[in-house]
């Protein structure tokens, strides 16, 4: 059967491809050492399943409204208030079965066809993909680690064309762990209102920031243009360790939760019933479990910075929130090892699968040739013997 132009261009996502890969790997003996996951590797707090668990006893296994239930959008309304300072009604929230299913959504929404999104990258995978599939054109803006990988709105301008419908703004960023304070989002917001842009503002790792002075803002709670502009998305996956259950969300203004809402109802109807009731527990519930994963993802993000900076030939700006660092090994690109070419950082991750058995995310689908992703959603252990065999991959392949 012929596959249309459209999905055939589609490419399957690296990251979850290669996480399934370290997992298979694994399960035939292997001794995989994995930095791939972009999940958390803690169990979902306990009330949350106990809530799932009772939704099934009590029954709760039938259609809900499309967009999600009302006791969930208002939950989430109630956590835009007091996390973000922002006041959305329920009519203004859809759910849908993951933050990627809103991005999708979102762009399906927004984007006629040509229409441009300005990307800045390294750039999470799923963008350039989804923003592709509605007919848009990502338009990649490239940082650099000097700047620590911001995206400052000077360079955010110079992508603009007549084209131009959107930015993306992802704070904390995957993969490099960039945090936009309220200054910088300013400065981005005064283009968009300039240029009469929409904002996309993707918050999932809104929970997960490391050092003392820094703090989430939301592109939308700058002011009012700001946000009649921003769609906002976020979801349950990362901050409650819930990446199975399938729960985002956006929040959006009305006409534009609307229309989403709509496609919706055609594409998926609502997300799981379960799983909504479990994504409402976890947004009213203790927040503890939380702050908890946090903490031990910032120790993490120590030791594996800690590693990096003392390994030669490799080198990475501190992520600030998240669970990812972006490296650069542009030093190990170049040469042959075990009669293989090394053009680029796939060939240095694939030599380091076959000596090594780690795996890694190669960085050209981020936007990055000469980079490598290295997940830190592993016990400080596994950083530990992940790094080790990385130095250990160094010293016997190259001469720094
Ligand atoms: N945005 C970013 C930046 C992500 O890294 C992810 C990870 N999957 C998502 C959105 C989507 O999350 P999910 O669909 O699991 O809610
Ligand atoms: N967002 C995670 C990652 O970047 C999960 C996999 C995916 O959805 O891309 O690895």
């Amino acid at each position: 059967m012929r596959i249309n132009e459209r999905a055939a261009n589609i490419k399957a996502s690296s990251t979850l491809a290669l996480t399934a890969k370290a997992k298979e790997l694994r399960a035939a003996g292997a001794d995989i050492l994995s930095f791939t996951a972009g999940e958390p590797d803690f169990d979902t707090p306990k009330h949350i399943r106990d809530a799932a668990k009772s939704a099934l006893d009590e029954g709760f296994t039938k259609y809900t409204p499309s967009s999600g239930t009302a006791e969930l959008r208002e939950a989430i309304c109630a956590k835009l208030k007091k996390d973000n300072g922002l006041s959305y009604e329920p009519a203004q929230i859809v759910v849908s079965n993951g933050a990627k299913h809103s991005l999708f959504n979102a762009f399906y929404t927004i984007l006629d066809d040509g229409d441009e999104v300005v990307t800045p990258a390294p750039y999470w995978v799923s963008y350039a993909e989804i923003i592709t599939m509605c007919g848009g054109a990502p338009v990649p803006v490239y940082t650099n680690e000097a700047d620590g990988f911001k995206a400052d709105a000077g360079l955010i301008e110079r992508a603009i064309t007549a084209k131009t419908k959107a930015i993306i703004i992802n704070s904390p960023s995957n993969p490099a762990g960039v945090v936009y304070n309220r200054g910088e989002l300013a400065e981005i917001a005064e283009i968009a209102k300039k240029y009469d842009l929409a904002i996309i503002s993707d918050e999932v790792y809104e929970k997960l920031i490391f050092d003392d002075g820094l703090e989430h803002v939301s592109a939308a709670s700058l002011n009012d243009d700001a946000l009649n502009r921003s769609i906002i998305i976020n979801g349950v996956s990362k901050s409650y360790s819930m990446t199975g259950w399938r729960i985002g969300y956006a929040a959006a203004p009305r006409d534009v939760a609307a229309a989403m809402g709509n496609l919706q109802s055609h594409a998926t109807s609502n997300p799981n019933s379960i799983a909504q009731k479990a994504a409402f527990a976890a947004l009213v519930g203790d927040g503890a479990p939380v702050e908890d994963m946090r903490l031990a993802f910032k120790s993490r993000r120590d030791v594996i910075m800690k590693a990096i900076d003392e390994t030669p030939g490799i080198s990475a700006v501190c992520p600030q929130g998240a669970f990812y660092v972006f490296v650069n090994v542009e030093k190990l690109v170049g040469g042959d090892i075990d009669g293989m070419k090394i053009n680029d950082a796939a060939d240095v991750a694939a030599a380091l699968l076959s000596r090594e058995n780690v795996v890694v995310v190669p960085g050209a689908d981020f936007g990055y040739a000469n980079y490598i992703r290295l997940s830190f959603a592993i016990s400080e252990e596994e950083i530990g013997k992940g790094m080790d065999r990385i130095k250990n991959f160094i010293s016997e392949c190259y001469s720094f």
